[in-house]
């Protein structure tokens, strides 16, 4: 009778699953030993998470260790949930962050591999084939209950504080009903969604192995869970053992948040007399949020999203060794010796990935970073940076500031190469390419002679000396003057103003002089900068030119007058 209503339902479903076992044949290595295979499965819910980015990187890593393949499925059956584009989103980047699939989709209309359809909403008769299967071995059920019985039925198990909750063992109302009685609710026209029979009761609990984690004692899945929805579609749970056994996965590397459903998928792979695969789950990146831990959120976090580190322009390389920092401690210690090693060489090992969760801390990141810009040649920063003003990315945030440095580029890109030297030499100061246009705007913005700054409180204190020194500064200047004889100038008039030339002097003796050198140069520095960290004052003088460099001075003794 099961076989009448598997045909009933599934009429036109001919291929079996055996026909499918034979199209997707069991990956062999030489030896005919299982090759490795490990996936990345997103929902095209338009929002691609950091943590998304370095789940892909350790099975990207994990393949290459185990010369597997690395295959991203597109995991679309909710289609209430996706997003047109987000595929597109998720293939560039990928490519951004060059982390490469060997299968998979290529784009929101395209894949490569043998292991195919990538798409799950394209794979529906595969899943029909295997529900028809349970169906048929009585494994599987339609079930005509509404959403008010399912609503009925909980409030009932609430009141009673029942054992059993949700749709299982005596409570699964549909479970009941004969072949017969199934049938003719069918062929009345009865709105249906199939179950699977799970053999598990609310009294048992199991072993189940996570790699990092070991073995996990949990309730067994007792639920009829829903394999295939009124949609005709099947649910994520049932499509995740159809196509990680079809596609042969042997490892299953995903975000710890599926360790709960890790009873119903090892239910599902059993039932269908599928191998497991290892599963191996990993912590998710944490964010300290006062006294607690809390998963990044994409609601409160813009660094939840991986475009973030894209739009702000991090080089990605660096965010890549920020998360293989977070994956395996030892990393770091690798990188620093083998700074131009491919990531690949590192000998990454996932059983080593922390199982509490790795807090994200964003100074590592930005010393990161900032280390890896550190290291990049000049032209190599010309064109990454290029690269990211091109880029289509203008927020709300940076839209001025890009718009001001395409324009250097534009009509001023040999200066602007320049520029990078001043920066660039011997300083750690750019972790992300937004920062360029916000440290320097003393080299950048056209209109800098016009801000008006905070000004240090003792300089306030000091306020005729600063305008003093300033004058004496502005008199003294010479535009042809080279490095040496500028700073010659600066400490004449330190010592006329009665500061030791030398800072060691006045350390020696400290009521002899008003100061040293240092607090000379800090005024000047602050007049033409706002900042009193630079870097050298001289080239940048010489870059932004004699005039505007007069024109900030005086703008700062005319806002030193009024205080
Ligand atoms: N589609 C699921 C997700 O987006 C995949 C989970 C899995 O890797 O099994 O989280």
């Amino acid at each position: 009778m099961s076989r009448e209503l598997a045909e009933l339902i599934f009429p036109e479903v001919t291929k079996s699953t055996s026909d499918y076992e034979k199209v997707y044949p069991l990956r062999l290595d030489e030896n005919g030993k299982q090759q490795c295979c490990v996936r990345f499965a997103p929902s095209p819910t338009g929002f691609l998470h950091i943590g998304a980015i370095y789940t892909a990187l350790i099975n990207r890593l994990f393949a290459d260790h185990k010369e597997g393949k690395f295959l991203l499925r597109i995991e679309d059956t909710d289609q209430k949930r996706s997003v047109p584009g987000a595929v597109e989103e998720i293939v560039t980047t990928f490519d951004l962050f060059n982390i490469k699939v060997d299968e998979g989709a290529t784009s929101s209309d395209s894949s490569k591999g043998e292991y195919g359809p990538y798409f799950q909403s394209q794979r529906k008769e595969i899943y029909e084939a295997f529900a028809k299967e349970l169906l048929s071995r009585g494994d599987a059920y339609p079930c005509f209950c509404s959403p008010e019985d399912l609503e009925e039925l909980r409030q009932r198990q609430m009141d009673e504080k029942s054992p059993v909750m949700g749709y299982a063992e005596s409570d699964a109302r549909c479970r009941r009903l004969t072949s017969e009685e199934q049938i003719a609710r069918i062929e009345g026209g009865d709105d249906y969604i199939i179950r699977l029979r799970s053999r598990g009761s609310h009294e048992q609990t199991r072993v189940f192995i996570d790699g990092l984690r070991g073995e996990l004692e949990m309730p067994v899945n007792n639920q009829d869970i829903v394999i295939i929805k009124a949609d005709g579609l099947p649910t994520y749970h049932f499509a995740h053992s159809v196509d990680d056994h079809l596609m042969r996965t042997s490892h299953v590397i995903r975000a710890d948040e599926w360790i709960s459903s890790l009873p119903i998928h090892v239910e599902l792979f059993e039932i269908q007399g599928f191998d497991l695969p290892e599963f191996i789950h990993l912590s998710p990146i944490l964010k300290q949020d006062g006294n607690s831990r809390r998963k990044l959120s994409k609601r409160l976090d813009p660094e939840a999203k991986a475009s973030y580190y894209i739009e702000v322009g991090y080089p990605l390389p660096a965010v890549k060794d920020y998360l293989m920092n977070i994956a395996n401690s030892n990393y770091e210690d690798w990188r620093r010796d083998n700074p131009d090693a491919d990531i690949v060489d590192f000998p990454f090992d996932i059983y080593k990935t922390s199982v509490s969760g790795a807090l994200f801390d964003f100074d590592k990141l930005g010393n990161i970073a900032k280390k890896y810009v550190g290291s990049m040649s000049e032209e190599e920063i010309m064109t990454a940076y290029s690269e990211w003003l091109q880029a289509d990315l203008d927020t709300d945030e940076n839209h001025d500031s890009r718009q001001v440095m395409r324009s250097w580029l534009q009509d001023r890109r040999t200066d602007f190469e320049h520029s990078i030297t001043i920066w660039h030499e011997g300083r750690l100061d750019v972790a992300k390419w937004s920062d360029i246009y916000e440290n320097y705007p003393y080299l950048y913005d056209r209109s800098f002679s016009v801000r008006v700054p905070q000004v240090p409180e003792d300089f306030i204190e000091q306020k005729n000396e600063v305008i003093s020194i300033l004058k004496a500064y502005l008199n003294s200047y010479d535009h042809s003057d080279d490095n040496s004889s500028w700073f010659g100038k600066i400490r004449e008039i330190a010592v006329q103003f009665n500061y030791a030339a030398k800072p060691k002097d006045f350390k020696k003796n400290p009521d002899q002089y008003k100061g040293s050198i240092v607090h000379v140069s800090s005024y000047i520095r602050f007049a033409i900068t706002h900042a009193l960290n630079t870097p050298d004052l001289h080239s940048m003088i010489c870059f932004i030119g004699e005039e505007e460099m007069r024109l900030r001075v005086e703008k700062m003794i005319s806002i030193f007058s009024d205080l």
